[in-house]
């Protein structure tokens, strides 16, 4: 697999999970992509991640497209809503099994946290369990040796030793993100992935999947993750508040000084045109190599 090989036009995407508000972290993340696809024309989607539908809300899922509006960004096509998405999902489950790639494992959610483990913890593969009592895992110990190029910061290594196997349906019979996230972003066209670094150690198991289903190579760019002064995640009670009442230029603003742009000197309340300025500075090596910020910088 090499990194980049494609030449496509750019497609990004912002991807929220409606578990929560947006707020000044997912802000971020939708201001970012999207200014990244326009700095080079591309297109900007869309993608609601409710595959967990146990903790999945309407009420977010609803809010994130007008919230969006508000700001200015509007995806290129209607989004994608990933619990309508389900038989993607088991079309990629039955190419992995074709391979011989996936096992069935009893480990217990408790007792991998116990172990500060995310990979089987005892022999589960060649075990014949019970479908309800186990997660189908994608054995990856076959997969060879991958390292991509963050364009924030930098490599990003798959080692298969280290790595192993990653969950793709749980239990209850959910899709985990890991395994979602890899074919939308490959049937909705995403070239460019730019999101939180708080996501970074998930692009291991991501670019291994992509290379077990034979998908294309995308191109990453890990963004700072706002903290709280202390480098705590924000706190609920204060700023991952939702920004849908917030004053919209200011916001904009405050999102750029954290990523440390330049921003239009412009008297205007409108923000299309705001971002459209904002996007001909958009410079990503400002922020290179900055894994996160303080919210009070
Ligand atoms: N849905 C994920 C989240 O809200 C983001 C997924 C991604 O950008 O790859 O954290």
């Amino acid at each position: 697999m090499t990194q980049g090989a494609t030449a496509l036009p750019y497609v990004g995407r912002f991807a929220p999970s409606p578990t929560g508000p947006l707020h000044a972290g997912s802000l971020l993340a939708a201001v970012a992509s999207w200014l990244d696809a326009a700095r080079v024309s591309g297109q900007w989607l869309l993608r609601i991640e409710d595959v967990d539908s146990a903790r999945s809300r309407d009420q977010w899922r609803e809010s994130f497209r007008s919230d969006l509006a508000r700001f200015g960004l509007r995806p290129a096509r209607a989004p994608a809503l990933q619990s309508q998405r389900n038989s993607f999902y088991e079309a990629a489950i039955e190419q992995l099994g074709a391979k011989h790639l996936l096992f069935r494992c009893a480990c217990t959610r408790r007792e991998l946290a116990a172990e500060g483990e995310p990979c089987c913890l005892r022999d589960c593969r060649g075990r014949a369990l019970d479908p309800r009592e186990s997660a189908l895992r994608v054995d990856l110990t076959a997969i060879p040796p991958m390292t991509v190029q963050d364009r924030s910061l930098g490599a990003i290594v798959f080692d298969p030793r280290v790595h192993r196997d990653v969950v793709i349906r749980r239990r209850d019979g959910i899709i985990t993100y890991q395994l979602a996230v890899v074919v939308d972003d490959a049937l909705q066209g995403v070239t460019d992935v730019v999101r939180g670094a708080d996501l970074l150690a998930s692009t291991a198991w991501q670019i291994a999947l992509q290379h077990a289903l034979d998908l294309p190579a995308l191109k990453y760019l890990h963004l700072p993750v706002l903290t709280e002064r202390d480098g705590g995640k924000l706190a609920k009670s204060r700023h991952a508040a939702s920004v849908s009442e917030v004053e919209v230029i200011p916001a904009l603003q405050q999102t750029l000084r954290w990523l440390r742009q330049d921003w239009p000197t412009l008297e205007t309340t409108q923000p299309d045109e705001w971002l459209r300025r904002a996007a001909l500075s958009w410079d990503p090596t400002r922020f290179a190599g900055i894994a996160a910020v303080a919210i009070d910088d």
